[in-house]
């Protein structure tokens, strides 16, 4: 465990300097308080510090307000150290942040058992500050999976929703084009029922993956339901939408799938949301429309809303 030592006393801080080496502490040492608050800027200094109250440059006291004010996650324990060993420096002392005094001359073994309780004190807070990080990873990663479909990796349901609804805001605002794509894989259920529901399941990804190679990096792709998807296009207009899932469609119809000797296709509808005159809902209402009405129409095919 790293000490910094700050005191202007040369007697007092080899004496200091000795102790501590001796009970296995790697020590660094300040002749005043300037050089102790240069050290205590660099990265990686000691978390156990040991401060002279009165020394030139900055004050221990003035050390420790400074400390409190800017330290982060890994917090200082300061031990305060002075001949002025009446009630009120001690007082003061603590109230300006200290966690611990000691009073000119001092009892070796007494400052042994303190540094020991502060050792253990930042051995606690180094450990909470690791279960914190482990902790906060694990709620990443279940905020990440409860707005991810498990077998594609898309957007959910819940998350596309999410979007969809900070997208229609922005759209509103800046009066901008928002589209929406729904797609349906034709004959899936041929699929399950000759192959199985893997091979089926490796048709969903295949697709999945098909979806995110022909989209720009903002746009949403989600999987709306067992086999359909929906993609989420802001600052697009329908002819733009329309020519992306035309191109969609042909990619589809031209990827092989090794799951099965069937080449697959899929039906698309297409929607622009309409400023100030349908909501949310209403759009998904036309956007579903459409497929239904390219499935009517032979599927393979794009159809755009009404
Ligand atoms: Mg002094």
């Amino acid at each position: 465990m790293k000490v910094l030592i700050a005191d202007d006393d040369p007697t007092s801080r080899l004496l200091l300097e000795s102790l501590l080496k001796k009970w296995g502490y790697e020590v660094t040492v300040a002749r005043d308080g300037t050089e102790a608050w240069q050290i205590l800027c660099r990265t990686d200094h000691p978390l156990l510090v040991i401060l002279d109250w009165m020394m030139p440059g900055i004050e221990g006291p003035e050390i420790v307000g400074r400390l409190r004010q800017s330290e982060g996650s890994s917090p200082h324990y300061v031990i305060i150290i002075t001949s002025n060993d009446n009630e009120d420096a001690i007082v003061h002392a603590l109230n300006a942040g200290a966690d611990d005094f000691v009073a000119k001359p001092f009892n070796p073994s007494e400052l042994q058992a303190r540094l020991a309780v502060g050792f253990r004190v930042n051995q606690l807070h180094m450990a909470l500050v690791d279960k914190m990080q482990k902790l906060q990873q694990a709620t990443d990663t279940i905020s990440r999976l409860a707005r991810t479909d498990e077998l594609t990796d898309l957007h959910n349901r819940r998350s596309f929703n999410e979007n969809f609804t900070l997208a229609v805001s922005t759209a509103q605002r800046y009066n901008l084009p928002l589209s929406l794509i729904s797609i349906d894989l034709d004959h899936f259920k041929r699929v399950n029922d000759t192959y199985g529901h893997r091979a089926g399941d490796q048709v969903l990804q295949l697709c999945a993956s098909l979806l995110l190679e022909m989209v720009r990096g903002n746009d949403i792709v989600a999987r709306w339901g067992g086999e359909e998807f929906i993609i989420l296009l802001s600052h697009t207009d329908l002819s733009a939408a329309v020519s992306l899932a035309e191109r969609l469609r042909i990619v589809f119809e031209q990827s092989p799938v090794t799951a099965c000797p069937y080449s697959f296709t899929a039906s698309f509808g297409v929607a622009q949301f309409k400023q100030e005159l349908e909501t949310e809902e209403d759009l998904i209402r036309r956007v579903d429309d459409a497929l239904y009405r390219a499935k009517n129409q032979g599927r393979n095919c794009v159809v755009m809303a009404e």
